[in-house]
């Protein structure tokens, strides 16, 4: 078999680190390599030609040919390229890259969950449906609601589903109305989410401590105001002290309050949503229920909501058969029709069973029941901590970021001085004076061992470096980080160029960013 044998064996990327010095597999290729063997074939062969007809390709496919130890070896110095959580702090804003606990992974593992099949009849499948059922009510009791779906599979998808609740009782009202009202300092994803919905987005500007001004929200809410969406606390760390006020301003005109908790990091155990105002909310259990993300895992967003968006849910719900008043945290909406390969009958009593027939329902959001190996990880970190250990790593998360902004406030420009939650905003004003731009920091971060915070989010405050560092981070790791963010600062002082032009330990350095976006090559492809 011929493949690639043309393709060229230089190595134009040699730098003195031996896992540095790595080509692509397919410049690693030589013909007729393997990494197996198979045993003789004991049975008539088949001509595969005859078979296949006009299916059959008539050269193979260009595919990489290596043995076995250049396969492990390839892929093995290829991942510690990477900068990982496991590795060392990830202080990126918004994102709540916070350690993912062991124990999550090996209850994960467990085969009957890891394995259940989605098509697998309720009555066989009441393990994974406790362990969802379980999560439901735990997520209702942290979030104050009074219903939830686990469907979404992202922040942003929760949102949509969020959104899609909103409009679906709005026309139940006989008005879906026309716009949603979203804060300067929201989460660009929640305009689009109001876009896709087919809402108005309108502006609504922060005061000077970056919260919304209640004036101007009493005079933009309207009769046409489906929503607004809030995300609090806010980009900038700040927490909606008057939440209260905001829901009463937007219920009056019969609008809804939707708050995208994606932060929840900062309020798990300490403050509910449902107790201060918010009728529906999206969560991110790959943020503050500690589920990997950032390329290590799917994401999963539920949506909590009050009970009069309930009948809206997405399909299908949970419901637990002969317990009509406290089912799953979920209202029981009766059997009616089911649409699973179950052959159970109407239902045992005290058994947990999917609902289908809900007359009122958006539709479904995600095929089957959502990334479930999501849910089994965010139960375990939340049944692991208990009740004192959430309210702990929120007292945790918003010391650490009080303990960075404390530490870096002389020598970064804080441009809202409210209080900080879990995250904390700095400004380059006083750098950019010198040349040098938050991405410049940012990038010389990374020759001191650490991945960059957020750079230039949120957009309403210009230059920023966006900093959460999580309750993960010990006071040890707080300091390395503070250090080399203070030794930057004195590098834009007297040596400048240095951050301008870093970094300077990696494999490659600076990339053309505008090409990088504008064009670019995501495929090998054999030179003639
Ligand atoms: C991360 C985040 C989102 C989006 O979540 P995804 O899972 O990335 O879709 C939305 N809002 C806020 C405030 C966030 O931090």
């Amino acid at each position: 078999m011929t493949t690639n044998a043309t393709a060229p064996k230089t190595l134009g990327k040699v730098r003195p680190h031996q896992t540095q010095n790595e080509a692509l597999v397919f410049e690693k290729s030589s013909p007729g390599k393997r990494a197996y063997k198979m045993p003789p074939l004991d049975v008539p062969a088949v001509d595969a030609a005859a078979l296949l007809g006009d299916a059959h390709r008539k050269t193979p496919g260009l595919l990489p040919e290596l043995s076995e130890i250049e396969i492990i070896r390839h892929f093995t110095r290829l991942s510690t390229w990477n900068y990982a959580i496991d590795l060392g702090m990830y202080p990126l804003g918004s994102c709540t890259m916070k350690y993912n606990p062991r124990v999550n992974e090996a209850v994960a593992r467990i085969e009957g969950l890891a394995e259940a099949h989605p098509y697998r009849p309720d009555s066989l499948a009441q393990g994974i449906l406790d362990v969802i059922d379980l999560l439901q009510r735990c997520l209702i009791e942290i979030t104050g609601m009074d219903a939830i779906t686990l469907q979404p599979a992202a922040g942003a998808h929760g949102e949509f589903t969020g959104i899609l609740l909103v409009r679906a009782w709005h026309e139940s009202q006989g008005n879906a109305r026309r716009k949603i009202l979203i804060p300067d300092s929201a989460h660009g994803t929640n305009p689009a989410t109001a876009a896709i919905c087919g809402y108005t987005v309108e502006n609504l500007k922060s005061n000077s401590e970056g919260g919304i001004d209640l004036e101007a929200l009493t005079r933009q809410v309207d009769e046409e105001t489906a929503a607004l969406m809030l995300t609090n606390p806010s980009t900038i760390g700040v927490f909606e002290s008057q939440i209260h006020k905001i829901a009463d301003i937007l219920h009056a005109k019969g609008a809804l309050l939707y708050m995208d908790g994606a932060n929840m990091n900062a309020l798990v155990g300490k403050a509910r949503p449902g107790d201060f105002g918010v009728d529906v909310m999206h969560l991110n259990l790959h943020k503050t229920f500690s589920t990997p993300h950032g390329g290590g895992g799917p994401g999963s967003g539920p949506v909590a909501c009050k009970a009069f968006l309930e009948p809206f849910l997405p399909t299908p719900v949970l419901c637990k058969t002969g317990n009509r008043e406290q089912g799953t945290g979920n209202r029981d909406q009766g059997t009616g029709n089911r649409q699973g390969l179950g052959t159970e009958g109407p239902g045992t009593a005290g058994q947990l069973h999917w609902i289908y027939d809900r007359p009122q329902s958006v539709g479904r959001v995600r095929a089957f029941y959502g990334n479930t190996g999501m849910f089994i990880r965010a139960l375990a970190y939340i049944l692991a901590n208990g009740p004192d250990g959430l309210r702990q790593t929120t007292e945790d998360a918003v010391l650490n970021a009080n303990y960075i902004r404390a530490k870096l406030e002389d020598l970064y420009e804080l441009p809202y001085k409210t209080a900080s939650m879990h995250e904390v905003v700095f400004s380059d004003k006083r750098q950019a004076a010198k040349g040098v731009k938050t991405g410049d920091i940012a990038k010389r971060l990374i020759d001191y061992g650490f991945h960059p915070y957020t750079v230039s989010f949120p957009m309403i405050v210009h230059g920023a470096l966006m900093i959460e560092p999580t309750e993960s981070e010990s006071l040890e790791e707080l300091d390395l980080f503070i250090e080399a963010m203070r030794a930057i600062a004195r590098e834009v002082d007297e040596t400048p160029d240095l951050v301008k032009t870093a970094p300077h330990s990696t494999r490659v350095s600076r990339l053309d960013e505008v090409q990088a976006a504008r064009k670019p090559i995501l495929r090998w492809r054999p030179t003639e």
